[in-house]
């Protein structure tokens, strides 16, 4: 072979190769997805053999240990496309759950439905709202969760404020909250392929706009933050009503679930033993409280005589078991104050 010949062999040769490696480029970058790449896959589950899976996440506060997966999500596999139930915590999280809902099947995910607005929820719905057409369904009251509106409920625009510090990168300035398409007050069904998936609202318990969604016929219940197992909830907000909270816990055995997944914690096939945590420690709290409140004492004085030694080492206890106290000890003077002639 003249050596021009071979010359133009390798100089094409290597021009395919660049080129190869830039066609490739675009690929990584998309595997890697538009946000900041997480470190720790996500755990997904199964619903027995049913298309009903569910992602399991760490019971902690939302931190750069978790890169803020604390929140379990679900999605189920119709036959007409996919439904989602909440998204995450980060933009991160919801393109890592998308991912996994395409590996497998490529049927378009047709709607996400939220449990209830609150950021490790929903900080995730971005991923889906820029790159699938999928539509979000959440109660009315998720409109009030509004980034310009510091009276609503966790307040959105200071919540975001201190996940961008405490979920860098996950969390940036890109980060925003994404808004329902689809609301509604009391019931609403929606039936897509073989499945029918009924959201109930539920609240305000945990949150103003608490939902609970019933896929049928398998009658799997995904609960949101209504069921949190192992965790010691947040309840340090204005929308907090723990009085109907244990009202919507009674909803869930109600139901008659064959399988319960909870917004945080370990799911159960034992609709009781799902509730049983939160219930338990509502009522406690509550319980162990309410002599202190009858006798018009000062919630320093009342915080400090109660024994929380059953609580005191789980995840979360520090960051909201407090708060939770001081948000029940002013609910059970307001009922109190009711109940007054
Ligand atoms: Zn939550």
């Amino acid at each position: 072979m003249p050596i021009l010949v071979i010359r133009q062999t390798v100089a094409l040769l290597a021009m395919a190769l660049v080129q190869a490696a830039l066609l490739a480029a675009p690929v990584r970058a998309q595997d890697a997805g538009p946000y900041a790449p997480t470190s720790i896959p996500l755990r997904i589950e199964k619903v027995g053999e049913q298309p009903i899976h569910f992602s399991i996440a760490s019971t902690g506060v939302p931190g750069s240990v978790n890169e803020g997966n604390t929140s379990n999500a679900g999605f189920v596999i119709t036959s007409d496309g996919v439904v989602v139930f909440d998204a995450l915590g980060t933009p991160s999280l919801g393109w890592a759950l998308l991912r996994e809902i395409r590996k497998l099947t490529d049927k378009p995910v047709k709607y996400v439905v939220v449990s209830h607005y609150h950021a490790d929820h929903i900080y995730g719905l971005q991923a889906f709202k820029d790159h699938t057409s999928a539509l979000i369904v959440a109660h009315e009251r998720a409109l009030e969760y509004d980034e310009n509106d510091e009276t609503a409920d966790e307040k959105a625009s200071e919540r975001l404020r201190q996940r961008r510090a405490a979920l860098s990168p996950w969390v940036d300035r890109n980060t925003r909250i994404v808004k329902p398409d689809i609301v509604f007050k009391e019931r609403m069904t929606i039936s897509l392929g073989e499945k029918r998936f009924v959201l109930r609202s539920a609240g305000p318990a945990h949150a103003a706009s608490d939902i609970l969604m019933l896929v049928e016929p398998d009658r799997v219940l995904f609960a949101g933050d209504i069921v949190q197992n192992g965790r010691i909830p947040f309840m340090n907000s204005d929308d907090v009503d723990t009085a109907s909270w244990l009202r919507a816990c009674e909803e869930v055995t109600a139901a008659r679930p064959s399988f319960v997944i909870p917004g945080h914690g370990m799911p159960s096939a034992v609709a009781k033993q799902a509730i049983d945590f939160t219930r338990t420690y509502i009522n406690y709290v509550r319980n162990s409280l309410r002599p202190a409140v009858a006798g018009w004492l000062d919630f320093e004085q009342a915080y400090k005589d109660v024994d929380w030694s059953s609580y005191q080492s789980l995840p979360a206890f520090g960051d909201n078991n407090r708060g939770n106290a001081y948000r029940i000890f002013l609910e059970l003077e307001r009922e109190q104050l009711r109940g007054a002639p």
